[in-house]
């Protein structure tokens, strides 16, 4: 891999200010298997440590004005943007997604630096009118602790700075667990945060065994707040984990996003959404669509159309020019696309386009369009988190809101229809934090992201993002 500035390309974990622990577990390249570096296997004593020196930075970092931490973040960012190549390159070798994506998830991971460094200096509070002549009511919010945030591997930046961006705008200090295929990228985020003046102890990045981590960081009573993205499962195990020290937990877990096509939307924005939000990352991302729902009206031109788009897709090794689809993570993720496909095609399902391992074989899978796919297939329960459009037919409105929220899942959905009644309907019905209407792509660090049933808990971006890292503290002055 090569680099503009080399020195980011850190394989220790970052503690206390310093770059401590040696090399063990290896980081390959999904693109061709190739090893990139090795990073500490550090487990439940060392992540101790890692709490301990960031509860003693938490004082001192909390008795900072909101401006001050603003100046520091807000360097960051500068720094982050800076050095977009570099980072890029690194997520790219470590994760699989196209440069250019890569390129645009470090803007996006940037952004909730710039976005919470301009909030640490509007963390109000409230006065309520009292209840008593002779009292007042004030109420001011409070950084909640040390934070310990455990990330995912299919955002390597942008899911640490959405947890990391707040908490330290907060006041809160950091003990982040990146995803174990991709902490090169969060190292080199915490070197340019040291870079832009994050005091020693403040952020801290440990890599190594994930149970063992994440078992001291729901365990130790100085951590007060847990915040997660990832599968659904995990995330279950988490907060059973922390309800022995009752810490809150914020969960950003797995969806399964339905798309909705309407008789009567505008067929070439709805093929364009589908395209970005089906095949953005290869299908891995959480805001995927995963079910296709189109109306029989326009079923058949909308299931030739997105073919025919998905057909232009260069799939490679996402440095090569004009790639718009790397590889997936492992082999793992390969199979679980391979057996939905399989089984939605034993199950009566036609192979559009697609459909199989892709020739240049390794973790890559070709973009799949599926046309008469039905609910009794895999695919419809499961999260296929893979490059995979099943197109489901419906008939009525009432049928597809049944069928869009018939899941245990309600992060995002997304519809196209150009009757203004309908759109409100639709959205109003839909059980999801997240509605994307006449639009693929929700993402940005102004909205609240987030899900409802096993989706998860709390939010993340926008203003409501402050809320998972802070206490609200009541005063009520008696005695006037
Ligand atoms: P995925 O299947 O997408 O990798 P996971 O939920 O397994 O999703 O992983 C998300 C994050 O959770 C990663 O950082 C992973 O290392 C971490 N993780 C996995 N198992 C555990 C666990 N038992 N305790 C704490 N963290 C875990």
């Amino acid at each position: 891999m090569r680099l503009k500035d080399p020195t980011l390309l850190r394989t220790q974990c970052f503690v206390n200010g310093e770059w401590i622990g040696s090399g063990a577990i290896a980081v390959t390249n999904p693109a061709n298997g190739e090893e990139i570096a090795r990073v500490p296997n550090f487990g439940a004593e060392e992540t101790r440590q890692a709490i301990e020196h960031a509860q003693a930075a938490f004082g001192p970092w909390a008795a900072r004005t909101g401006k001050e931490r603003a100046k520091i973040l807000r360097r960051w960012f500068d720094l982050i943007i800076e050095n977009k190549d570099d980072i890029a390159m690194i997520m790219t070798s470590e994760q699989g997604k196209p440069l250019a994506e890569a390129a645009g998830e470090v803007d996006y991971a940037a952004s909730f630096v710039e976005f919470f460094a301009e909030e640490a200096k509007r963390i109000y509070g409230d006065v309520i009118p009292s209840h008593r002549a002779d009292a007042r009511i004030v109420v001011v919010k409070q950084p909640a602790g040390v934070v310990a945030a455990i990330t995912p591997w299919n955002f390597p930046a942008a899911m640490i700075t959405r947890k990391v961006g707040p908490a330290l705008a907060a006041g809160c200090t950091v003990v982040c667990k990146p995803a174990g295929e991709t902490p090169l990228t969060a190292l080199a985020l915490a070197e340019l945060g040291a870079r832009a003046g994050i005091p020693a102890g403040v952020l801290n990045i440990v890599t190594g065994k994930a149970s063992a981590i994440g078992s001291e960081m729901t365990s130790n009573p100085l951590v007060k707040v847990l915040t997660f993205t990832g599968s659904t499962a995990i995330g279950k195990i988490l907060i059973e984990q922390c309800a022995k020290t009752v810490k809150r937990v914020g969960m950003e877990l797995g969806g399964n996003a339905p798309f909705i096509v309407f008789d009567d939307a505008d067929l070439d924005k709805a093929v364009q959404g589908a395209i970005a939000s089906k095949f953005r990352n290869a299908g891995q991302t959480c805001v995927c669509a995963n079910r296709i729902y189109v109306q029989s009206g326009v079923y058949d031109i909308f299931a030739e159309r997105l073919a025919s788009e998905v057909l232009k897709m260069k799939v490679g090794d996402g440095t090569e020019v004009g790639v718009v689809q790397g590889p997936l993570i492992n082999a793992a993720a390969v199979e679980k696309v391979e057996e939905h496909v399989q089984n939605a095609v034993a199950l009566g399902a036609e192979v559009v386009v697609g459909g199989k391992r892709h020739a240049r074989g390794g973790n890559f899978y070709e973009p799949t369009v599926l046309k008469n796919v039905t609910t009794r297939m895999l695919i419809t329960r499961e999260e296929t988190f893979g490059p995979v459009a099943p197109l489901y037919r419906f008939e009525t409105e009432e049928e597809v809101i049944r069928l869009a929220n018939d899941t245990e899942f309600g992060l995002a959905a997304y519809f196209y229809s150009r009757d203004v009644g309908r759109c409100w309907r639709v959205a109003e019905a839909l059980e999801y934090g997240i509605v994307g209407i006449n639009e693929g792509l929700i993402s940005t660090e102004v909205a609240p992201f987030g899900g409802v049933k096993e989706s998860g808990l709390g939010r993340e971006g926008s203003h409501y993002g402050i809320d998972e890292f802070v206490e609200i503290k009541y005063m009520l002055m008696g005695g006037l």
